[in-house]
């Protein structure tokens, strides 16, 4: 048995007077909690369909299949010309949804050790959804230097290492940079793609050419980000990209 030292006695004393609470329903937490999530609200992320759009995952309202077509595609898919061949997220992503807490709680609320785990859940969650061997190296999304700075992380590229690591995939940390800080995305799809349009540039094309990338990001919501930086990867001579994000807007 492990014998409890001063500074264990310590941490348990303050916990019983100042107990943590869940980052998201303010539930004490209990002792040994690392993630800053309480068990039920850990349990209750909201999981991604296994069975969705070929292209985009996106769940259809039936069956995979439904409306009888061989390549099922979601209406996103059918009316919309991507750079990316496919694209796969762990959770869904709603207004209510505890994902959404928790995403932005880690990413604005500095919660490098939530993101940490959102991280291995993803990292333990895609070969689910993708065949990992497909891919020869992740690309974060960048965020501009600034932002990146400000924040003191990329989200992407925790995502990404966690990704890498577990699947032995290297990381291409580098490849990808973001020239312009450019504002937080909203409005419609022509407006993001807009918005984000010309702001990443690949920095190495000797990393990238005729190789099979995996863009790696924390949410995807119209995929108007993950497709500008498909389109320069691709021009870049890239063989092949797909985006794996941690959540999918709904
Ligand atoms: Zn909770
Ligand atoms: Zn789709």
């Amino acid at each position: 048995m492990n014998r409890l030292g001063p500074r264990d006695l310590l941490a348990a004393f303050l916990h019983l007077v100042f107990p943590t609470p869940c980052h998201v329903c303010r539930q004490p937490l209990a002792l040994d909690h690392v993630s800053g999530l309480c068990g039920r609200c850990w349990g209750a992320l909201e999981r991604m369909p296994a069975e969705g759009c070929l292209r985009c995952g996106w769940p259809f309202p039936g069956p995979a299949g439904a409306g009888g077509a061989e390549r099922p595609l979601c209406q996103r898919c059918r009316e919309t010309r991507d750079h990316f061949r496919t694209a796969r997220a762990a959770l869904r992503y709603r207004d209510e949804g505890i994902a959404r807490a928790a995403i932005l709680l880690a990413k604005h609320g500095g919660h490098l050790s939530l993101l940490r785990h959102l991280a291995g859940l993803l990292a333990e969650d895609a070969p689910r959804r993708l065949c990992l061997a497909d891919w020869d190296g992740l690309v974060p999304v960048p965020l501009h230097w600034t932002r990146r700075w400000q924040r003191g992380f990329n989200q992407a590229e925790v995502l990404a290492q966690a990704v890498g690591r577990r699947h032995e995939i290297p990381v291409l940390r580098r490849a990808l940079v973001r020239m312009r800080a450019t504002p937080p995305q909203q409005g419609d799809v022509t407006a993001r793609r807009r918005n984000v349009g010309d702001a990443f540039v690949v920095a190495s094309p000797a990393r990238v050419a005729g190789r099979r990338l995996l863009l790696v990001d924390d949410v995807f919501t119209t995929g108007a980000t993950a497709d500008a930086c498909a389109r320069v990867l691709m021009r870049a001579g890239a063989a092949d990209v797909g985006i794996l994000t941690l959540a999918r807007v709904e």
